[in-house]
C-alpha cells in the first residue's frame, strides 16, 4: 500500500505547516483509494487545513462539526471523500520534531485511512528532497525542513508505516528553478 501525493496536496501540507509554524497545524487529506492498479493506493488529491482548529504547540484540537460539513459538502463530489487527516509536529526548544504517532494521534487514527504527520524544523543547511529508507519524504525550502511521513492502522489498531509516492516533489529545488529562469 502506498500514500500517493498529488502537487497540490504538497504544496497544501507545507503552506499549512509554515503558515503556524511553530505551531500545529491539523487539516483533512481529500481524494479516493485506488485498489485497481498492481499497488493498493490513497491518492492524497487535496490537503486542506483546518482553520477552524484549535491549535495549541503539543497537539492540536479538531472541531467535529466542522469536519461533517466539510464530508457533508463532499457528499455532492463522488470521486473525492475524506480518505484521512495531516497535522504538523514541530521543533520545540532544540527538541527536533517527532515524525511519529504521537498515543494521542493513535487514538483518533482508524484502519482504511491515511495519516500524514508534517514534521517542521528549522533548517540548518540544504538537503534536495527525496525518499528516505523508511518511506517518508523530505527535504529543504528557504528556511524549513520537512519530513512528511504516512501512516495508516490495522483493524486492531497497530500504526503501519506506508511508502509515500510524490514524484512531484523529487528533484524539486528552488535553487535550480531561478537558475533557469535566469538562462531564459
Ligand atoms: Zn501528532
Amino acid at each position: 500500500m502506498t500514500a500517493y501525493i498529488s502537487q497540490n496536496a504538497f504544496w497544501g501540507l507545507l503552506i499549512s505547516a509554515v503558515e503556524v509554524y511553530k505551531r500545529e497545524c491539523f487539516g483533512l487529506l481529500i481524494g479516493y483509494r485506488d485498489r485497481k492498479g498492481p499497488d493498493d493506493m490513497y491518492i492524497v488529491e487535496h490537503a486542506v487545513a483546518y482553520q477552524t482548529a484549535g491549535r495549541r504547540h503539543k497537539g492540536v484540537v479538531s472541531n467535529p462539526r466542522a469536519h461533517r460539513r466539510i464530508e457533508r459538502f463532499l457528499r455532492n463530489i463522488p470521486q473525492l471523500s475524506v480518505i484521512g487527516d495531516f497535522h504538523s509536529h514541530t521543533m520545540w526548544g532544540y527538541n527536533r520534531a517527532a515524525s511519529h504517532p504521537s498515543d494521542t494521534d493513535l487514538e483518533g487514527m482508524e484502519p482504511e485511512h491515511v495519516y500524514l504527520i508534517v514534521s517542521v524544523n528549522d533548517r540548518l543547511r540544504e538537503v534536495p528532497w527525496n525518499y528516505n529508507d523508511d518511506g517518508s519524504l523530505s527535504g529543504t525550502t528557504d528556511d524549513h525542513y520537512f519530513r512528511l511521513t504516512a501512516y495508516t492502522v490495522t483493524p486492531s489498531g497497530e500504526p503501519r508505516r506506508l511508502p509515500i509516492l510524490c514524484p512531484y516533489a523529487i528533484g524539486f529545488d528552488a535553487r535550480p528553478l531561478r537558475a533557469l529562469r535566469a538562462i531564459k
